[in-house]
């Protein structure tokens, strides 16, 4: 006789930090016995695991609640967006339970409650690297949670906590595992990279036996011996980080480094509540230019910050000109509900921030489009992301997955996601390149 094994639908929305939740979620309902299922059909209950972090995100996670229950009806809600169950409940009266961000205990304790688990747990076997959610060949590793810092347009530290860092053994065990199934690129992920192992003054853990303190630096260094690409992502532009160019240079770790600088004006950035030494990051961008010449710099901006005048932008503009960044974000300032920001005064109309972003966005394509056509002809080691009958997705080490352009290579060829191979750039636009196999 076979009985029926309890079976959860699951919606992940957010950044890549609440898709490692979702993953830790996933690994532990496997563990007990849970089936699980990508649609709300057969499932006995749906799990929406939210984002909170802009207004945007807002009403994304509360349309997906909403979805879920008026086609299931059966829904736990988790997430950032579970910090405001008040806000959760009144649009949705009837969801079995709201948690927060990083609360796995108090997910699995609605789901027991709501779904008993089914009575032999280790029926199914669960992979020991756990459930991802990511393609096989590359895996975020997220290796803490919150952040200590505390921007003002930011809601984060609010939602997710101040910095609370994992050993450093328990991340290279993880890291090394998902290597050994595997994954060929690791993403390290955290709110604030760069911050890794403050909260626990560096306390030295083990790995193979081996003493390791619980700093970037040293988790970039063991990371790197790991054979997988490493790519380090929201790294704070702490001067430590300077530290990390020579292993770039030395190609134990990608050259790419994801650090988000949000604006080039002092002023801004002091009424931002970020670091404001300005002149000293175009200096620091050349020098690690020096040391790494094929590093990709990848960062973020808010234009129409509250206060920002037309000099400031301007300064912004002229920074962007002068450093010349490769991969570039940048987002007209939206007052997130709960954020310091939104008591500032001086707050920008909406048509002047469409138009700073607009014309931000304008010169970054120009910097961007001649970046890239500077690599037609050269010759690159790429990560195969997705095969077609017609075309072959793959990165490069300048391209991080979802975030970034892609390089294309028309035809068909024998290749296998995960695979890396050697091209050579043929042709270029503003995001993306084209290549052909050596
Ligand atoms: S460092 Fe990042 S996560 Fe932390 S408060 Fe600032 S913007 Fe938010």
């Amino acid at each position: 006789m076979t009985s029926h094994t309890p079976c959860i639908g699951f919606v992940s929305l957010g950044c890549p930090k609440a898709l490692v939740d979702s993953e830790r979620i996933l690994t532990q309902l496997r563990a007990e016995g849970y089936a699980i299922s990508a649609s709300y059909e057969g499932a006995d209950l749906v799990i929406v695991n939210t984002c909170g972090f802009i207004d945007a995100a807002i009403e994304e996670s509360l349309d997906a609640i909403g979805e879920a229950v008026e086609k299931h009806g059966r829904v736990i809600v988790t997430g950032c967006l579970g910090v405001k169950a008040d806000q959760v409940r009144a649009a949705c009266p009837t969801v079995l339970a709201v948690t927060g961000p990083h609360a796995y205990e108090e997910v699995m304790a609605a789901v027991h409650e709501h779904l008993p688990a089914p009575r032999h747990p280790f029926l199914h076997l669960l992979p020991p690297h756990g459930i991802k959610l990511t393609p096989r060949h590359y895996a975020y590793l997220k290796i803490s949670e919150g952040c200590s810092h505390r921007c003002r347009f930011c809601i984060i530290p609010d939602l997710r906590g101040d910095l609370v860092s994992r050993p450093i053994g328990e991340v290279m065990q993880e890291a090394e595992s998902l290597v050994d199934a595997g994954v060929r690129e690791l993403l390290v992920v955290a709110q604030d990279t760069a911050a890794y192992g403050m909260d626990i003054d560096y306390r030295p853990d083990f790995w193979h036996n081996r003493p390791l303190s619980t700093r970037i630096q040293t988790l970039a260094e063991a990371l790197g011996e790991l054979p997988a690409w490493v790519r380090l992502h929201y790294v704070y532009p702490y001067p430590h980080v300077d530290d990390l160019i020579p292993l770039m240079a030395r190609e134990k770790i990608l050259p790419y480094l994801d650090i988000p600088l949000q604006h080039a004006s002092r002023r801004v950035l002091q009424a931002m509540r970020r670091p404001a030494a300005t002149e000293r990051m175009l200096e620091r961008i050349s020098r690690w230019r020096e040391i790494c010449p094929g590093i990709t710099l990848r960062s973020t901006f808010i234009v129409g910050f509250p206060g920002e005048t037309e000099s400031e932008f301007e300064q912004l503009l002229d920074f962007l000109r002068e450093a010349r960044l490769d991969r570039v974000g940048c987002f007209a300032y939206s007052p997130v509900a709960g954020a310091a920001a939104n008591e500032l005064p001086d707050q920008i109309p909406e048509e002047i921030k469409e138009a700073r972003l607009e014309r931000f966005m304008a010169v970054q394509a120009g910097i961007s489009a001649e970046k890239l056509a500077a690599r037609v002809g050269s010759r690159l080691t790429v990560l195969v992301d997705e095969v077609g009958d017609e075309e072959t997705i793959a990165r490069s080490a300048g391209e991080a997955p979802e975030i970034d352009g892609c390089i294309h290579i028309e035809g068909a060829w024998d290749l296998e996601p995960g695979d890396f191979i050697e091209v050579e750039v043929t042709a270029s636009e503003e995001h993306d390149l084209w290549a052909q196999p050596l």
